[in-house]
């Protein structure tokens, strides 16, 4: 595995966003007199294609940082500037690749800068008008802040937090689920949103119970985090030991039917025969979840 990346392929660790820079009035100054920036075409469903643009004041290729069209990243640890463009879709752009696939060979600058681009391409296109008197929005900040014409009311894009779970009963076996939504070959980690005012540890056991009716004796241990911005949720990744023998984890799974369709323990082996059969196939590349599943299957400890 890449060092460079602490655990997920969407925890880019490497990444300058340069923050301070956006509110700064002569920072597009610096950007026209940069010799060249790299480019990110983003849409807000995830996909993601790199350009090199030779800035130009005279063209004024620019201002579209200034319109909410895009949005300024930060830089390489080359320190080349990353900017975002946002589109609505890439049909018949054959070099756009989906961050959802995105794996460890992608330079951990370039998916950090993505995943920003991302979440920006949908919050820009999602929040256009005032939530308290339905003004439209002005675009602040290089694409990070909105601001209303009329009240003044200041708009920032939100990040929702989540947990997601490996949750393992007495003999070492590894929850996984088919959610209603998904094909039904499609399984995973329990995943869930933190409630308001809840904390995550919280969260981990109430999602547990309420998706497939385990009560165990254990408590969630926090393994790392990684952004999912699809379209802006933050991972928090916890290690559940449930504390329950297989006995009393087949008394008391049951699936809820809304969310989750079916879920079991698998044992490694279990597990690979049925991916071999063609029975359980696994979540997007880039996922936690992918992540951890299959350092699981490798025999690498989760902790
Ligand atoms: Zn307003």
């Amino acid at each position: 595995m890449n060092k460079k990346f602490p655990l997920f392929p969407l925890s880019g660790a490497l990444y300058d966003s340069n923050s301070l820079a956006r509110t700064r009035k002569d920072f597009l100054d610096e950007l026209y007199s940069a010799k060249s920036c790299s480019l990110l075409l983003a849409s807000a469903d995830g996909f993601v294609c790199f350009r090199e643009i030779i800035p130009s004041r005279r063209e004024g290729n620019l201002e579209f940082l200034l319109s909410g069209q895009g949005a300024y990243l930060g830089k390489s640890p080359q320190g080349e500037h990353f900017l975002a463009s946002f589109v609505t879709g890439f049909e018949g752009t054959q070099e756009a690749f989906d961050l959802r696939q995105v794996t460890h060979e992608v330079e951990p600058a370039q998916v950090a800068a993505a995943c920003a681009a991302v979440a920006l391409a949908s919050w820009n296109f999602r929040t256009r008008y005032c939530e308290r008197c339905a003004n439209p929005l002005l675009p602040l900040c290089l694409g990070w802040e909105k601001e209303c014409t009329s009240c003044k009311a200041l708009y920032y894009p939100r990040t929702d937090p989540a947990v997601i779970m490996t949750v393992f009963d007495e003999q070492g076996r590894l929850l996984l689920a088919n959610n209603t939504r998904w094909e039904r070959t499609r399984f995973s980690l329990l995943a869930g949103y933190v409630d308001a005012g809840e904390s995550p540890e919280t969260t981990v056991l109430r999602e547990v119970f309420e998706e497939v009716g385990l009560r165990g004796e254990g408590i969630p241990r926090i393994l790392g985090t990684s952004p999912w911005p699809f379209p802006r949720s933050l991972m928090l990744v916890y290690r559940l030991d449930l504390g329950l023998s297989a006995r009393q984890v087949d008394a008391q799974l049951r699936v809820d039917g809304k969310e989750i369709r079916e879920a079991a323990f698998f044992t490694r082996k279990e597990l690979e025969q049925d991916i071999a059969r063609g029975r359980v196939t696994l979540p997007a590349r880039s996922s936690v979840a992918y992540a951890l599943i299959t350092r699981w299957l490798r025999g690498e400890e989760i902790a």
